[in-house]
């Protein structure tokens, strides 16, 4: 379950080809989320907004009243000083999306006459809405304050936090700031909704700092399951804001990438006001395996294998397919491409220098019968069982290109999302039936998650010792899980918010 938004985002690109193919039903699905949700939430802004400014006066107050402990008169001219500015100063941030739900993350920071967006995603439709594709976060409040924003900083490539961005960018053309492979894969999508020329993109690298005027934001390493995942320190005038992104801690990662703990660890120490973190596998005890025990997994069933091999896995995690690539060429085998999702990933990440696939290896699709089995990888989409994706059509004998044989082993290195269950079994059983070997995550260790578990949680708890709390991405289970997880490191109770889109920002109640 912990894997929902995970998986969710990177089986996106499959899914964007069917949005591209109906995007007249875009509008549609626009409307729907407003008419439900408007009302509400213009409500709600209000309400969190009040709330966070009481916690953040509140929060001031307590720190110029340690100041005035220490000595002297001009210390207290200082502490009247900054009473008036905050009163003058409203700091308000407000989830759009995100919370409570799987994708469409996306977060309004506002100071002043300066707002700074944070991701813009999109989510999937939940089975009640029919004939919908994809569904974007209702952003009124950004179209009445159009005149105030100053920019989207994004996160990572993932769809739920990028894919809601031609939706926005419709509206109003704002400037977008991203690291390299974010902003790769951004072009891509932009292209295909013919927003590239109008749009302004600015490559950020990790440890640079963006200055919007009164709001400051830098950019910090993390790793996660998509390469180049930053987190964000977000400097305020009334206090720094850290925002992790979707992250995981892996002291072992493919590309050498690590999370900047050192960075961290100093952005802690100078004192963090807020810190938003990654709740999705808050449930999970213990930390996520490196995304290299992958690597080992899968030497592991190349070096014994004698068969043809088909890998299915999500575009999106380049790590994986790297790996995937690496073992085939350590067994002297050829790499053929199925399913356009996975093509366009590979040929964006191979030009934007994150994947490394050695001359010749890569072997054109329609050449699979020309090489033995036990000299060909097949990567393919599909991992989630969808219907209409290339390894539902082998397991069903109707891809055009690949017959699945009993000289096939077929391993699937992904976990289902929540209600696809049904979808994998189904392939699992359609090539099991043909007489394929079938390898999926609950058989061997082929997949890893892409978030970090409790233990990894604590560590961003400890590095940035937060005054205020907010556990994110994520549904209410995994909110108050994080929660909890907080209150152990010894964020106070009544310093957590736990927060909802549709209702207002509000403190835990207090225990009976
Ligand atoms: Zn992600
Ligand atoms: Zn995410």
């Amino acid at each position: 379950m912990t894997n929902a938004k995970e998986n969710q985002a990177k089986s996106m690109p499959e899914r964007k080809v069917k949005e591209n193919t109906t995007r007249k039903s875009i509008p549609h699905t626009k409307k729907k989320v407003n008419n439900e949700v408007k009302e509400e939430r213009t409500k709600t802004q209000k309400r969190q907004t009040k709330q966070i400014n009481k916690q953040v006066n509140k929060k001031e107050n307590n720190q110029t009243e340690q100041r005035t402990n220490r000595p002297k008169g001009r210390r207290k001219n200082t502490k009247l000083k900054e009473d008036v500015r905050i009163k003058k100063s409203p700091l308000k941030i407000i989830p759009l999306g995100g919370l409570l739900e799987i994708g469409k993350n996306i977060t309004v920071f506002e100071y002043e006459d300066e707002i700074i967006i944070v991701d813009c995603g999109l989510a999937f439709p939940t089975e009640d809405m029919l004939g919908v594709d994809l569904v974007v976060a209702d952003t009124t409040y950004l179209e009445k304050n159009r005149d105030k924003i100053r920019g989207l900083v994004l996160t990572h490539g993932h769809e739920d936090h990028i894919g809601g961005i031609p939706y926005l960018l419709r509206q109003m053309n704002i400037p977008i700031y991203g690291t390299r492979f974010t902003l790769g894969l951004l072009r891509n999508k932009l292209d295909e909704h013919r927003l590239l020329k109008s749009t302004k993109m600015y490559e950020v690298a990790k440890g640079e700092t963006v200055n919007f005027g009164k709001i400051k934001v830098e950019f910090i390493g993390t790793s996660h399951s998509i390469p180049d995942a930053v987190g964000f320190a977000i400097y305020t005038p009334i206090g720094t804001i850290v925002h992790t992104g979707d992250f995981k801690i892996d002291y072992t990662p493919i590309d050498g990438q690590k999370v900047d703990f050192g960075r961290l660890a100093e952005i802690g120490e100078k004192g963090v006001m807020l810190l938003m973190s990654d709740s999705t596998n808050a449930e999970r005890k213990g930390f996520t395996k490196s995304e290299s025990t992958i690597g080992e997994a899968f030497d592991e069933l190349f070096s014994h294998c004698r068969k043809r091999i088909v890998v299915a896995t999500f575009a999106s995690n380049v790590h994986r397919v790297q790996q995937i690539i690496d073992s085939s060429v350590k067994y002297g085998r050829k790499v053929a491409i199925c399913g356009r999702s996975m093509v366009k990933m590979i040929e964006t990440s191979v030009e934007l220098g994150y994947m490394n696939v050695p001359k010749n290896t890569i072997i054109d699709i329609d050449l699979v019968n020309s090489y033995p089995d036990e000299a060909l990888t097949i990567i393919t989409t599909g991992s989630q069982g969808e219907p209409m994706s290339a390894l539902t059509r082998m397991a069903a004998g109707e891809h055009k290109k690949v017959a699945i044989t009993p000289n096939d082993l077929v391993i699937i290195s992904a976990n289902p999302i929540p209600g696809n269950e049904k979808f994998v079994s189904k392939v699992i059983d359609d090539l099991m039936q043909i007489g394929a070997e079938v390898v999926y995550s609950s058989l061997a260790d082929i997949h890893v998650s892409g978030h970090g578990c409790q233990e990894e949680q604590k560590l961003m708890l400890s590095l940035i010792k937060p005054k205020y709390f907010m556990p994110v991405h994520g549904e209410y289970r995994q909110l108050i899980a994080h929660a909890e997880t907080a209150e152990k490191i010894g964020v106070p109770h009544e310093n957590i918010f736990i927060m909802k889109n549709r209702k207002s920002l509000r403190n835990r109640r207090k225990r009976s």
